[in-house]
């Protein structure tokens, strides 16, 4: 429990002239109002700033306010913390070197900012990033973004496969890569950017092609110990995604993909046995979408494929921070999110927002009940492979 409460400093607040106390700095989703007519909320925020033990608060609060109780004053820091607005002046220090908690300095106050669940210090977060295993299948646009921030950020252990060499019109939005790596292996060229980029991670990187879903299965259970995380951002072969879907239920291992589809940068966060599977909100994106083909036209005229692959840094880049969000957010829980879900941004309408959430679909080829532990590889065969791409 907490010692001495202290008010996050991303999350200090000030009395409105309506007389609410806002915390959260007005950031939407996680700024708060709260009532106080009679001003004594405000009298405990304010003095919660870690000199003062629960208490000593109490006694402070009541002096100032007769008609509040001990019990009252003491529920209102536990709710607080239990809404995620305080820490704890008394947490232990963290279990990080000097140089981690400098590296760091800056990454951790945002991830607090984040953070609804309570925790007596915001560092823990760091420590569950550098004990994180992360696979990540896919170093083109998408998954160079994605392993750079999470390099940057801190995790643990990250490893990367990617079959292919590196070309003159990858430079474009493929960003561990150097006019010197043309015709060189993404792998070995990947390894050494971010082994530069962050010596404390530890980074391996191999020249691989994913060909069918055992090897997916095959790379999950081929790590010293399991992966939290897989991170697909491969885009080939077409029924890659797929295949990873039906490893990770096997498995239960968490996943994200992400990708764009021209202006259309998304990702999508897949936990086994909570929330839709991505077959699950594939499909549920398939109906929603009235594409008002006629019967027994191909769904294909409709997003037809391109020899050709069109994407900037910006879209590449767009969508491999997606999943670097979404791989963060589930390795630490800042900010808490509902798996089963594709968000992202549309270039081409601001205005608006993409988000597609389904629940488990009872009838779901890969996750429904009646798919059971093994999956009717059949069924999913005749659905169509994803149309987004990734390098
Ligand atoms: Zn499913």
């Amino acid at each position: 429990m907490l010692v001495r409460p202290r008010v996050k400093p991303e999350h200090s607040g000030y009395r409105a002239k309506d007389g609410t106390v806002r915390l959260g700095s007005v950031v939407y989703g996680i700024g708060v109002e709260i009532e106080d007519p009679d001003g004594w909320v405000w009298t405990l925020v304010d003095a919660m700033d870690g000199t003062r033990t629960v208490p000593e608060l109490a006694e402070l609060v009541c002096g100032a306010h007769p008609q509040v109780s001990v019990a009252d004053a003491a529920g209102a820091v536990a709710a607080l913390y239990e809404a995620g607005h305080l820490e704890d002046a008394d947490a232990p220090a963290p279990d990080l070197t000097a140089r981690e908690q400098e590296r760091y300095s800056r990454g951790v106050p945002l991830l607090r900012w984040l953070d609804r669940t309570p925790r007596r210090s915001a560092w823990q977060m760091q420590e569950d990033l550098r004990r994180s295993r992360v696979l990540l299948v896919g170093l083109g646009g998408t998954g160079g973004y994605a392993a750079q921030a999470l390099v940057a950020s801190g995790v643990g252990h990250l490893r990367c496969v990617d079959p292919d060499t590196v070309g003159l019109s990858n430079l474009n939005r493929q960003p561990l890569y150097r006019e010197r790596d043309i015709g060189r292996s993404k792998a070995e060229a990947a390894e050494e950017d971010l082994r530069a980029l962050n010596s404390d991670v530890e980074v391996t990187c191999e020249r691989r092609l994913v060909e069918g879903p055992g090897d997916v299965a095959d790379l999950l259970g081929s790590g010293a110990e399991p992966y939290d995380l897989l991170l697909m951002c491969a885009d080939e072969p077409p029924e890659v995604r797929r295949w990873t879907n039906q490893a990770c239920l096997e498995s239960g291992t968490r996943w994200v993909d992400g990708g764009y589809r021209g202006p259309v940068t998304t990702a999508g966060v897949y936990v086994p046995g909570t929330g839709g599977c991505w077959e699950c909100v594939r499909t549920s994106e398939i109906n929603r979408r009235d594409l008002g083909l006629a019967p027994g036209q191909d769904p294909a005229v409709a997003s037809p494929r391109r020899p050709w692959n069109p994407v900037t840094a910006v879209t590449a880049g767009m969508s491999g921070l997606l999943v670097a969000h979404a791989a963060i957010t589930l390795l630490t829980g800042a900010p808490p999110l509902e798996p089963g879900v594709m968000f992202g941004i549309n270039l081409g309408a601001l205005d608006d927002p993409v988000l597609l959430r389904s629940p488990r679909q009872p009838d779901c080829p890969a996750c429904g009940t009646g798919a059971g532990p093994a999956v009717d590889a059949g069924a999913i065969a005749r659905q169509r492979p994803d149309d987004r791409t990734t390098g």
